[in-house]
């Protein structure tokens, strides 16, 4: 017979589990119970951390035995097929009232699929996004947990003491019923695509525009995360740019291979963008951006087409705070676009968000974590209903002292051939918003003339048909 006596436990002991329990252990009241499909895990965990006071379990059923009632277990597993199958075990062992916690990266159409089938249980499901890599994890994730109230209210009290803090508040809020929390998370890496890709253009054009190495230019992000670029993206991009290769002396940055990697959330960001008509084209360009750096076939056979070889920038100086404009710009453009696939899905699937608490909850421990967050937070509060973040007050002052240097960034980009899709995405959907008349006249003009599909027009009441000339 098992004593029960921990409150709470973790499934899943790679390292985003083994850290998220580590967290846990080490803050007052917790007992943590462990449990890996492999044990070997389980023991080296309990050996490597004895501080910790795990509870070691080597069977689900044990692992259900030692935790008190309402259980709560998070889940820390593979993505996917894994995540059913330990849903699946745990259900078996759980009872009406426990909690079950998905703490993956899942795709939010599988957790409201899962919540639902829990539910009819009596178990409580939670999918909660989690940010912060392995760092993250250990000292204090951001936390974006969705499902229902009443799991909230056994979970919401545990999460806060574990979730990073920013300004005095737990990074932890309740998103939203049912697959509002991974939405959130999925959205939260989309941006975080965005934001890399931005980065990644600035320090390309000022390279190759100005000849400057990647040490000089660690200190010109240095510099800038001083000011309202502020973020652990501009910190560590800092770093990444300092860093010489130990084996060759060289920039470490010019020794590794320039074919970006992904793990598919960005191209679920995308994907969602696209079933619910949500212009998301910074992130998509950053998504992209990755698709075709890692695309050596094409690149090998189209690296001699034409075009005009970087040349050196006139004014140095100015080039760069004009690089600087330019990425805070896009920045502004990429989380005005995530926070309108945040809305759209919340009205999608019925959930109630607090589009300015889920900027808070990026403020501390996750990988977009930014000073520019608090202003995102502050435009909420001003207007709850704010139609797009671009026209709060602090944004359009932003975009205006920013969009000359944008402007001419995008020209300079474009004139020396060095591409920047990311920067000129977002200022041609900039433009797109604010532009009077948009050529979406002239294709629905196109539309009626080969399928009739009709048109509204600009003086009248009515939809209006054309019986265009021309043999059809
Ligand atoms: P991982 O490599 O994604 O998963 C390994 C874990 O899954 C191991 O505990 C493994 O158990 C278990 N597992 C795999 N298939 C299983 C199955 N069929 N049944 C039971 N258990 C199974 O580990 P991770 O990198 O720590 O990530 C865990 C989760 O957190 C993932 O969903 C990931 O996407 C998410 N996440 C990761 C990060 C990050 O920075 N790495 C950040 C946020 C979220 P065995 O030891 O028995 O193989």
């Amino acid at each position: 017979e098992i004593e029960p006596s921990a409150n709470i436990g973790v499934v899943g002991l790679a390292v985003m589990g083994s850290n998220l329990a580590r967290n846990l252990a080490s803050r007052e009241g917790n007992t943590v119970a462990v449990y890996n499909r492999t044990t070997a895990k389980t023991d080296a965990l309990l050996e490597a951390h004895p501080e910790a006071g795990f509870v070691h379990t080597a069977t689900v059923q044990e692992f259900a035995d030692s935790l008190q009632k309402p259980r709560t277990a998070i889940i820390m597993v593979k993505a996917g097929r894994p995540t059913d199958a330990v849903i699946d075990e745990l259900c078996e062992v759980f009872e009406a009232g426990d909690v079950i916690v998905d703490g993956g990266n899942s795709l939010f159409t599988d957790t409201i699929r899962r919540e639902k089938a829990v539910r009819e249980t009596g178990i409580n499901f939670v999918g909660c996004g989690i940010s912060g890599g392995e760092e993250g994890a250990l000292k204090g994730p951001s936390l974006m947990p969705g499902g229902s109230v009443e799991g909230y209210k056994t979970l919401g009290p545990i999460l806060s003491t574990i979730a990073a803090v920013a300004e005095g508040e737990p990074c932890v809020t309740h998103v939203g019923t049912d697959g509002a929390g991974h939405f959130v998370k999925m959205v939260h890496n989309g941006i975080e695509y965005a934001d890399m890709q931005l980065i990644g253009e600035a320090y390309d054009l000022i390279r190759q525009g100005t000849g400057a190495s990647p040490a000089q230019i660690a200190d010109i992000f240095g510099k800038w995360n001083d000011g309202e670029l502020n973020s652990y993206l501009i910190e560590i991009t800092a770093e990444v740019l300092r860093q010489t290769d130990a084996e060759t002396g060289k920039a470490l940055v010019d020794v590794i291979v320039d074919q970006a990697g992904a793990k598919g959330t960005g191209a679920w960001t995308v994907q969602t963008a696209l079933d619910l008509g949500i212009p998301v084209s910074g992130i998509a360009e950053a998504v992209f951006a990755r698709s075709l750096s890692s695309k050596p076939k094409q690149r090998a056979v189209t690296g001699d087409l034409p075009g005009p070889s970087a040349s050196a920038v006139d004014d140095a100086e100015a080039f760069i705070e004009d690089v600087r404009l330019a990425l805070f710009a896009s920045k502004i453009v990429a989380y005005s676009q995530g926070f309108d696939l945040i809305v759209q899905g919340a009205e999608e699937y019925d959930w109630d968000i607090k589009k300015g608490d889920i900027a808070a909850i990026w403020r501390g421990g996750c990988i977009i974590r930014a000073q520019f967050l608090n202003r995102i937070t502050d435009a909420y509060a001003d207007e709850p209903d704010l139609v797009a973040l671009l026209s709060a007050p602090y944004f359009r002052e932003a975009l205006t002292a920013a969009q000359d240097g944008w402007r001419r960034v995008v020209v300079a980009a474009a004139q020396s051939g060095i591409p920047a899709p990311a920067f000129s995405s977002s200022l041609a959907y900039y433009d797109g918003l604010r532009a009077e008349r948009l050529p979406a006249a002239l294709v629905q003009g196109q539309r009626d003339f080969f399928g009739a599909h009709t048109y509204k027009r600009t003086d009248k009441e009515g939809t209006f048909h054309t019986l265009w000339s021309g043999d059809r």
